[in-house]
C-alpha cells in the first residue's frame, strides 16, 4: 500500500535524522575501501534553461556540485580515473575511491561542471551524445520534443503531427504526451513526428540558437581532454533501448564511437547507456565496442568488479535539507 504524500514526507524526514551525528558514523564505513561512481547531468542554475528543466533531468548548480565533492573529499574521498583503476590502483581501507561522471555532454557540463572538478584536483568522465556535435545546429529529437512541449502553439503543432498509435495523445497535456512519446515511440516514429512538427513551427533560427547555447563545440571536448578529463560515448542519438532493435542499438554505438574519435582524436573506451536503458544481451553487444560500460544500477565497486557493467549512483535532485545531502552522499540513495 502506498503511503499518502504527507506520511511519506514525514517518514523521509525521519530517515534523514539517521544522518545526524553520532548515528551518521554507522554509515561512514559503508563505502570505505570501495570505489563509488557518481553520475551528474547538467550543471546550471535551475531556471536558466526552462525547456530542459521542464522535461529533462534537473540540473545541479555549480556551487552545490562543489559542496558535495568537497564534503566527500573531507570524508576521505580519493578522486580517481579509469587509467588508475586500469593500472590496479585501489583506495585504502580508510579511503573511498570516487569516479565523477556526467551523462549527455551539454555545454554547461564542460563550462560549469569541469572547472569545479578541476578545482578539487580531480578529473571527470563525460559521456557525450555524439549527435550534439555531428548534427548541430539541428536539435537532437529529444530536445526538439521538449521544445515543442514547452509552449502552447508549438505543442499544438506536435499534437497535429501525431499519427497511428499515438494519435490519441493529441488530447492529452504536453507533459503526458512528451513522456509517452519518449517512452513508447520507436526511433523512426520519433524522428518523423518531431520533423513534421518542427516544419509546422518553422522557427529554424530559434532552434539553431538553442543548439549553439546547449551543445558543446568540438574544441570544447578537445580542451577537456587536454585538461585530463576523459570523454566516453552516451550513444549517437540518446534513444531508449526500447526504441531500437539490436542491430540499430549496435549501429548507435559504432556511430558514436567513430564521431567522438573524429571529434577528440582518440577512440572512446567507455560507454554509458542512455536513460540507463538496457536489457538481456546488451552487455555483450556493448562489450564488443567498449572496454568500460557504465549503468546507473547503484552499488559501490568491489575489487572484483566487471568493466562490462560498472554501476553508478545518480544525483537524486535538489536536497531539501543538509541531512538529505548527507544521506545521499553516505548511501547513494535518498
Ligand atoms: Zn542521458
Amino acid at each position: 500500500m502506498r503511503l499518502p504524500f504527507v506520511a511519506r514526507r514525514f517518514a523521509n524526514r525521519a530517515l534523514d535524522a539517521c544522518f545526524l551525528a553520532p548515528l551518521d558514523r554507522l554509515f561512514a564505513n559503508r563505502f570505505r575501501g570501495r570505489v563509488v561512481c557518481l553520475l551528474y547531468h547538467r550543471v546550471a542554475e535551475p531556471g536558466a534553461e526552462p525547456v530542459l528543466d521542464a522535461f529533462g533531468t534537473p540540473p545541479i548548480p555549480p556551487r552545490e556540485l562543489e559542496r558535495e565533492l568537497r564534503l566527500l573529499a573531507a570524508w576521505g574521498g580519493r578522486f580517481m580515473t579509469l587509467d588508475e583503476l586500469a593500472q590496479g590502483a585501489w583506495p585504502s581501507p580508510r579511503e573511498v575511491g570516487l569516479i565523477v561522471s556526467f551523462d549527455d555532454g551539454f555545454r554547461d557540463t564542460y563550462e560549469a561542471g569541469l572547472p569545479v572538478v578541476e578545482a578539487l584536483g580531480a578529473r571527470a568522465l563525460v559521456f557525450q551524445i555524439s549527435a550534439m556535435l555531428t548534427e548541430a545546429p539541428a536539435l537532437l529529437w529529444e530536445h526538439a520534443l521538449y521544445w515543442l512541449g514547452a509552449e502552447d502553439a508549438r505543442f499544438r503543432a506536435l499534437a497535429r503531427s501525431l499519427d497511428g498509435e499515438f494519435a490519441h495523445l493529441a488530447g492529452a497535456d504536453a507533459r503526458a504526451t512528451v513522456t509517452a512519446l519518449r517512452e513508447r515511440a520507436n526511433a523512426s516514429q520519433l524522428r518523423a513526428m518531431v520533423t513534421t512538427a518542427l516544419a509546422r513551427c518553422g522557427e529554424r533560427e530559434a532552434l539553431a540558437d538553442l543548439a549553439r547555447r546547449w551543445y558543446p563545440q568540438r574544441s570544447t571536448l578537445d580542451s577537456a581532454r587536454r585538461n585530463g578529463h576523459e570523454i566516453g560515448s552516451h550513444g549517437a542519438h540518446h534513444f531508449k533501448r526500447s526504441a531500437l532493435d539490436a542491430a540499430a542499438f549496435e549501429a548507435e554505438l559504432v556511430a558514436s564511437k567513430q564521431a567522438l574519435a573524429e571529434a577528440c582524436g582518440i577512440v572512446p573506451r567507455a560507454f554509458s547507456y542512455p536513460f540507463n536503458s538496457h536489457g538481456v544481451g546488451d552487455e555483450a553487444i556493448a562489450a564488443r565496442h567498449f572496454e568500460w560500460v557504465f549503468t546507473v544500477d547503484g552499488g559501490p565497486l568491489a575489487p572484483s568488479f566487471a568493466r562490462s557493467s560498472v554501476p553508478r549512483f545518480t544525483w537524486p535532485g535538489p536536497h531539501p535539507n543538509a541531512l538529505r545531502r548527507r544521506r545521499w552522499l553516505r548511501t547513494g540513495y535518498v
